[in-house]
């Protein structure tokens, strides 16, 4: 509660969310009655197994995979690393990786120590709308290249990448497509068994399941390198398994299923709602996202609010009990701009003075009005301050 005793609004939901009711119920009794090791030889352990299995096939059929495929691992910044670093061992004669410039720091970070190892590593920069194109990814893509990583959906935009296309574009040359699905699952329908994607990463804090857990798909026709090699997960990530986390996770996506099969039309009216809001009331704001509904996510913006830093419209909003960002949770404690809306050619001010939206399944309507409200009072002393 805000110090005014109202509930704050949560317009953050792309740097976490609440675990859900019915995930929490879940996950409850493998802490205590069910707390068997999935390893232990006894009753206790196979039903600690067993629960292990269920969520993996919940997790499986969600994404359109085999059981077999995935890969349960503490969360999105693990299964990207792991998918990564895995790719490159499967690739060993090629030496250039090819990465979208908006990539997530959990693989951007990986970079600079593949080039201190003598890979040659391009970066394929977003039009100006956020959206990384099919054809500019073709440009980069040669023989040579070990792995293309290019993310579903952007996590600071919502723009949406051609994975289909690009998948192709890498299989054409040779090389394994990883995609970080952080952002896209349980936003946008993601069916593994129509794209050639050969690892995806998905985090199941992000869909109202725990922190860290997480899982990787690996396409069963890729051999894979453990990040963290034990006996576990097939041999593929060692440790005791995190069983509650996991339990969560295997919820969380039956969740999902739920959620996106039920439309995501009222999500999307109250995003457009507040679109519209904030561009009619601050002259000169823009929308840091394409306009095309079809390449956008339908929970989340990133606007312009020109000449204002963004620093203290999000000091203003939080005063208010209103939660927002300025790009990923990852990189706010820093007032660094954001790398995704530099690369989309915004001057340093510019990215300074954008914010990140994202609405989760709990926002309503009098959440957006109660936002713009907030806004407006800013817009006056603003206003002012320009007459
Ligand atoms: N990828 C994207 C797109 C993300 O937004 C995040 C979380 N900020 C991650 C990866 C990392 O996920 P996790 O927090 O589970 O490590």
């Amino acid at each position: 509660m805000t110090a005014r005793g109202e509930r704050p609004v949560d317009l953050d939901s792309s740097a976490t969310t609440p675990v859900s009711r019915r995930v929490l119920e879940k996950m409850i009794p493998y802490f205590r009655e069910e707390y068997g090791n999935p390893s232990s030889p006894y009753d206790a352990g196979e039903r600690a197994k067993m629960a292990v299995t269920e969520a993996r096939l919940a997790v499986a059929s969600f994404l359109g995979a085999e059981s077999r495929e995935i890969v349960f691992t503490s969360g999105g910044t693990e299964s990207n690393q792991a998918a990564v670093r895995s790719s490159l061992l499967q690739r060993p004669d090629r030496r250039t990786v090819v990465l979208s410039a908006i990539e997530h720091s959990s693989i951007l970070g990986l970079a600079d120590e593949f080039e201190r190892n003598g890979y040659r590593v391009r970066r394929v920069r977003p039009r100006p709308d956020g959206r990384i194109e099919a054809e500019d990814v073709d440009e980069a893509v040669t023989t040579d290249t070990a792995l293309v990583a290019v993310m579903w959906v952007n996590n600071e935009t919502g723009a949406i990448a051609p994975v289909g296309t690009i998948g192709e574009i890498a299989h054409r040359k040779g090389a394994l497509f990883h995609c970080d699905g952080v952002a896209a699952v349980g936003k946008v329908p993601v069916d593994l068994s129509a794209v050639g994607i050969d690892s995806l990463s998905l985090s199941a804090h992000k869909i109202y399941g725990p922190k860290g857990a997480g899982a990787l798909f690996v396409r069963r026709t890729e051999a894979f390198h453990p990040l963290i090699p034990g006996s576990q997960e097939r041999k593929r990530r060692g440790g005791t398994e995190n069983v509650p986390g996991i339990v969560g996770l295997g919820e969380a996506t039956r969740e999902a299923m739920d959620f996106l099969s039920s439309g995501v039309e009222p999500v999307k009216r109250l995003r457009d709602r507040f679109e519209h809001g904030v561009l009619q009331m601050f002259p000169g704001a823009r929308r840091n996202a394409p306009a095309e509904e079809a390449v956008r996510a339908p929970h989340m913006t990133n606007l312009l609010f020109p000449g204002i830093p963004g620093e203290k419209l999000l000091w203003f909003l939080g005063k208010k009990g209103i939660r927002v960002s300025m790009g990923s949770a990852c990189s706010a404690g820093s007032v660094e701009p954001s790398h995704v809306l530099l690369s989309m050619g915004l001057t340093r001010e510019e990215a300074l003075s954008s914010l990140r939206f994202s609405l989760g399944r709990q926002v309503t309507e009098a959440d957006i009005d109660r936002t713009l409200a907030v806004l407006s009072e800013m817009a006056v002393t603003v206003g002012r301050r320009v007459s």
